[in-house]
């Protein structure tokens, strides 16, 4: 089972979600082959940090910049995709387009392996920017 599996479940089981009831984990690889995990973070007034962008920020604060890879495990057997907000984030820390993102059911089914680009087709990132 993928060590990448492991660390988003145990994330997902620290999920913070009294509200949707729907706790997701997630953990990533950096290039330099660190592992960083987050899980979902509501509050009442409904705005929340996802998995993905918490792991991501975890990432960040341990001084990290960049994504090789990163998997994601839902509530439930169904596929639990990334949102458009966290497409975007992963994507920002991603300098390859070919950078996996790995769904899991529960019990540890990979269920699909998408790349970013598959993810956000010509999507915008920092080289977009003028004077970039
Ligand atoms: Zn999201």
């Amino acid at each position: 089972m993928s060590d990448l599996y492991q660390a988003a479940l145990a994330a997902q089981k620290n999920a913070y979600c009294p509200y949707s009831k729907h706790p997701v984990g997630a953990a990533l690889r950096t290039v330099s082959g660190k592992v960083f995990a987050g899980c979902n973070v509501e509050t009442a007034h409904y705005i929340a940090i996802h998995a993905e962008a918490s792991a991501i920020a975890a990432m960040i604060t341990a001084g990290e910049r960049e994504v090789a890879e990163i998997a994601i495990v839902g509530p439930y057997d169904g596929l639990c995709s990334p949102c458009g907000d966290c497409r975007q984030r992963i994507r920002e820390f991603c300098d390859k387009m070919t950078v996996k993102v790995s769904v899991y059911a529960q019990d540890g089914k990979l269920l699909k392996t998408y790349t970013i680009d598959e993810l956000l087709p010509d999507s915008f990132g920092p080289e977009n920017l003028a004077g970039l």
